[in-house]
């Protein structure tokens, strides 16, 4: 008989397969901190169960992360991670060390079905959405994989895929890495990037414990916002905005809008100050993100200069931004790179331990 995946389960479903095999409900709890707080990869790791029941256990159920099929360090200490998933096709995710903090950047979908014009994960197409078992065994693995420091977790979820389209698995993935008997990650310290994907991002606003929000803006108006992204013809960003502007942020934080400067596109003056202009009154702040440029995508760099000047006139208007230094660009590894060329070199994942 094939084994269940145990790994993946929500505490809920760990009590009923508690229930299953004849056991109280409080040994759904020791499963669920075996798994989501202490990470065992086995179950004779688990203790305090008893002999017979972890054999029993092991017997219906396995315990699985994800298939690390390639990893790569970038000179800046950034490592990505490609995961081989069942059925075909591959995810990444990215751990990114800085000076007073870590962070894991992870994805929720293979590939991804919304085409931005300046992304490259939607150039290979969409697969599918990944489960709760594949969302959270990325984090387990590279949390396991990195350096032991104390410095502390961020979690972003910005790698492959748009979030809100995978709503249930994203979401119930987030719970169990912001429980304090999970991961016990500091909500604080979980951000999640969207489109806005405006039904979903409605029943996000209603969850208890809520990470923090980042938005996809990337243009300061509607008709240059669905030239760069197909979504706005469905979502209009006034609407994205209207319900951003309703978030409620952990801890009075701010909604981050993130916004990729492309060359002669949407980086001029005249771009920054008609940003200013309606981002004026949202308690928000803007990430710019410069291009990260590759062959399959029809659009260059700004110059360092026209950064700069962007910058200070969103600063001139009171505008809190910061700019976002590209990491692990030489794997391939920075924003918007995932998944490059991965459909087209199926003998490195073949050569995988
Ligand atoms: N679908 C969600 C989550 C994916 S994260 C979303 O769109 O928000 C996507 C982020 O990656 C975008 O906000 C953008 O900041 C970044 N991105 C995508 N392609 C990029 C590129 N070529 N260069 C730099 N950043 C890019």
């Amino acid at each position: 008989m094939k084994r269940a995946d145990l790994f993946g389960m929500d505490r809920a479903a760990l009590v009923q397969a508690a229930a299953t095999l004849g056991e109280p409900a409080y040994r759904g709890d020791q499963l669920y901190s075996w798994l989501y707080r202490k990470r065992a990869r086995s179950f004779e790791a688990m203790t305090d169960l008893g002999k017979g029941l972890r054999g029993r256990l092991a017997e219906s159920y396995r315990i699985r992360w994800l298939d690390v099929a390639e990893r790569g360090e970038s000179a800046d200490g950034t490592l990505k991670y490609l995961f081989q998933l069942d059925g075909g096709g591959s995810v990444e995710a990215v751990y990114i060390p800085e000076a007073r903090r870590r962070t894991i950047c992870l994805s929720t979908q293979a590939g991804c079905p919304l085409k931005c014009a300046f992304c490259l994960t939607g150039v290979s197409g969409y697969k599918r959405n990944l489960t709760l078992r594949e969302i959270l065994g990325q984090v387990a693995t590279v949390m396991e994989d990195a350096p032991k420091q104390e410095r502390a977790w961020n979690v972003v979820v910005m790698g492959m895929g748009e979030p809100l389209l995978n709503y249930d698995a994203t979401l119930g993935a987030l719970r169990i890495l912001m429980d304090p008997e999970g991961f016990a990650i500091a909500p604080r310290k979980l951000t999640l990037s969207t489109v806005g994907i405006l039904p979903a991002l409605e029943k996000l606003m209603r969850e208890p414990v809520r990470p923090n929000l980042a938005i996809s803006l990337h243009a300061p108006n509607a008709a240059l916002r669905r030239k760069l992204m197909p979504i706005e013809a469905k979502y209009p960003l006034a609407d994205v905005l209207a319900a951003a502007r309703r978030y409620e942020i952990p801890r009075g934080g701010m909604v981050t809008y993130e916004y990729v400067l492309l060359r002669g596109v949407n980086d001029t003056p005249t771009h920054a100050r008609e940003l200013a202009k309606l981002l004026k009154g949202s308690r928000g702040k803007v990430n710019l993100i410069p291009l990260n440029p590759a062959p399959e995508i029809p659009f260059e760099a700004p110059t360092p200069a026209a950064v700069d000047a962007f910058c200070a006139i969103l600063a001139a208007a009171q505008v809190t931004v910061s700019v976002r230094q590209p990491r692990g660009q030489d794997i391939l590894a920075a924003c918007g790179q995932l998944h490059l060329k991965r459909e087209a070199a199926p003998a490195l994942a073949a050569a995988a331990p």
